[in-house]
């Protein structure tokens, strides 16, 4: 468990809007800060080193997307998406640039408050229960404990779904799991009406980019699922 309070920046251009997560926020005991278009977010998120994002996609300047995309330059750390309820291509963008989950407006704070304590659980959990240490398998490393992947010394720059996808399958330790148990378990109370297989299967394909020379690890098994493979790959 972190000692610190959890700190949250809000990116978000709608004054009431910001006003009201700020408030609730700082009441669940959050610490609280906040941008109202894409630069000041990019400066605040540099700055402030916030451990969860709230991101709204239409900003003045610089764009939700564009700061997502910057953000995932350099950082895992979990951000929510906050999209209009007409533009499903930003959602699907979003996600897809490694956004943790979103919200589509309007929406009710108590259903974000607790989609982000469920993201940062998670995250805890991730990296709690998998404080043992290392793992080297070829040219990977993993380092359980500081959340880190690297392929031949180069960090791979996971986002905590990854992470949390690839800890699913080296656990299971070469063990077919479906789709729907993948679903289920990384992205858990998520709502899954709005979230289908082809999650894990967009999840999977941006994970098996990331691990370069591993990536054939992460094997498909035809209308089964996936399995990890950790005995050495063909060359
Ligand atoms: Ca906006």
């Amino acid at each position: 468990m972190k000692s610190a309070k959890e700190k949250i920046l809000i990116v978000e251009d709608e004054r009431d809007i910001r006003h009201a997560l700020q408030y609730n926020l700082k009441r669940e005991g959050y610490d609280v800060v906040c941008a109202s278009d894409g630069k000041a977010a990019l400066a605040a998120f540099q700055k402030s080193k916030p451990d969860f994002v709230i991101l709204d996609i239409m900003l003045p300047h610089v764009d939700g997307l564009e700061v997502l995309r910057q953000i995932r330059r350099e950082s895992s750390t979990p951000v929510l998406i906050l999209t209009a309820k007409t533009k499903e291509m930003d959602r699907i963008l979003g996600l897809r640039l490694g956004a943790d989950d979103y919200m589509v407006k309007p929406f009710s704070v108590g259903e974000l408050i607790a989609r982000i304590q469920g993201i940062l659980r998670r995250a805890s959990v991730v990296s709690d229960g998998a404080a043992d240490g290392q793992l080297t398998i070829g040219s990977m490393q993993v380092d359980w404990a500081r959340y880190d992947v690297a392929i031949s010394g180069h960090p791979a720059q996971l986002t905590p779904k990854e992470f949390a996808l690839l800890k699913l399958l080296i656990d299971a330790k070469g063990k077919v799991l479906s789709r729907e148990h993948i679903l289920e378990s990384v992205w858990g109370h998520d709502k899954q009406s709005q979230l289908d297989t082809r999650t894990v299967d967009q999840h999977i394909a941006r994970l098996r980019r990331k691990l370069k020379g591993e990536r054939e690890r992460i094997a498909t098994v035809a209308t089964a699922g996936y399995k990890f493979v950790s005995t050495p790959l063909k060359p």
